[in-house]
């Protein structure tokens, strides 16, 4: 990955260039961040930066061929050090080599914002905790001693090394001291007092802080949002609540969206709707009026979810539809007034104000005729 693929972390990348700059990179380092703050991708990032053969002041060039195997994490110059465990089933010792490319698979997936219990699931080796074994030592010296294959430097890169005891770090010692020529050896851990402290005085400190608000914002508006105008609301709510972690702050996103909100808010509506009270109607259309187009687009759509467990319910498929128990208590009381009479307008009625939402139609036009159809077909769906 390049520099401008990590999210945030100015200071840090400055810092790394510099020491290319004036040629004094260290060759043992230890980037030190807490989960989700991107000491791995900075890594990476570096990584690439000095293979690559074509980089600017700034960045690499990420078309180069070392830099295309970078961008894949699969350059034969490039060897990982992570924990690892038997998935179930396995039988042979578990090691970061026999995991290699499921790792780089990962890697892929989470575009190298790995968080260790969710690489655990993603080996599948239950409840078991990984470790860094004497055999992945070992396996390192081996690889890191061979000519270098095509790169200007060698890289290792040790992931979560305080999952290193004793044994492994004691076979390392010797290469962290004095690693082969043209090697660059890049620890990343998030707990520096579980490292050795062996391991500690060996390597030079990267310390990679918690991400800015501004940056997880700016992130987020770069590789998620689809819309450009996303709504503050949302966006403060997510920056707020990550605790300087990017991994978080992409967990929030999916939270806010699936959140409960949406069905409380949606039940209550409903139950103005059935209930015809204009008072609190007109105070629900003035409060959802105030929020951004993406809630509200959200919101609808998961009214369209409704209709459609509903249908399920009153065909006897209650077990397809998912939700908390409330939401199913709510669902399986509400799916009789959605019928034959009345579910293609349900739909249709739900799927126009999605349409006119993303086409800028004032929100309280839109929340207010929509209340009023909403009685009309409640009304018609209960008729005998
Ligand atoms: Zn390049």
């Amino acid at each position: 990955m390049k520099f401008s693929d990590v999210i945030g972390q100015k200071e840090v990348k400055e810092k790394l260039l510099l020491t290319v700059k004036e040629g004094r990179v260290a060759h043992t380092q230890l980037f030190l961040g807490k989960e989700g703050s991107g000491a791995l991708p900075l890594v990476l990032a570096f990584a690439q930066y000095v293979n690559c053969e074509n980089k600017t002041e700034n960045d690499s060039c990420g078309t180069c061929p070392s830099c295309r195997k970078f961008e894949k994490f699969a350059h034969p110059d490039l060897h990982f050090v992570f924990p690892s465990n038997k998935p179930e089933g396995f039988k042979e010792e578990p090691s970061s080599n026999t995991f290699a490319g499921k790792w780089i698979e990962y890697l892929r997936k989470v575009n190298a914002y790995a968080l260790q219990n969710e690489w655990y699931d993603f080996l599948n080796i239950g409840k078991k905790q990984g470790n860094i074994y004497a055999r992945d030592a070992n396996n390192l010296i081996k690889a890191l001693n061979f000519k270098s294959y095509e790169a200007k430097y060698k890289i290792a890169v040790i992931w979560m090394a305080e999952k290193m005891d004793s044994s492994p770090a004691n076979k390392l010692l010797k290469t962290l001291e004095e690693p082969p020529e043209n090697t660059l050896i890049f620890l990343v851990s998030e707990r520096y007092e579980l490292l050795l402290p062996t391991v500690r005085s060996r390597a030079q400190l990267v310390k990679v802080p918690g991400l800015k608000p501004g940056d997880i914002a700016d992130g987020l508006k770069k590789h998620v949002f689809v819309n450009p105008d996303i709504d503050n609301e949302r966006l403060n709510y997510i920056i707020n609540n990550a605790g300087g972690s990017w991994n978080k702050a992409l967990k929030l996103v999916t939270e806010y969206d699936d959140g409960e909100e949406n069905y409380k808010e949606f039940r209550e509506w409903l139950l103005l709707c059935y209930k015809l009270d204009y008072k609190n109607i007109f105070d629900f259309v003035k409060e959802i009026s105030t929020k951004g187009r993406e809630k509200q687009k959200r919101f609808l759509n998961y009214g369209l979810d409704v209709v459609s467990n509903s249908l399920k319910i009153n065909a006897g498929q209650k077990g397809l539809i998912t939700g908390g128990v409330s939401e199913k208590e709510f669902l399986v009381k509400f799916a009789p007034f959605i019928n034959e009479k009345n579910r293609y307008e349900f739909y249709t009625a739900l799927n126009e104000a999605i349409y006119h939402i993303e086409r800028n139609v004032h929100p309280g036009i839109l929340f207010g005729d929509l209340s009023f159809t909403l009685m009309e077909l409640l009304y018609k769906g209960r008729k005998k």
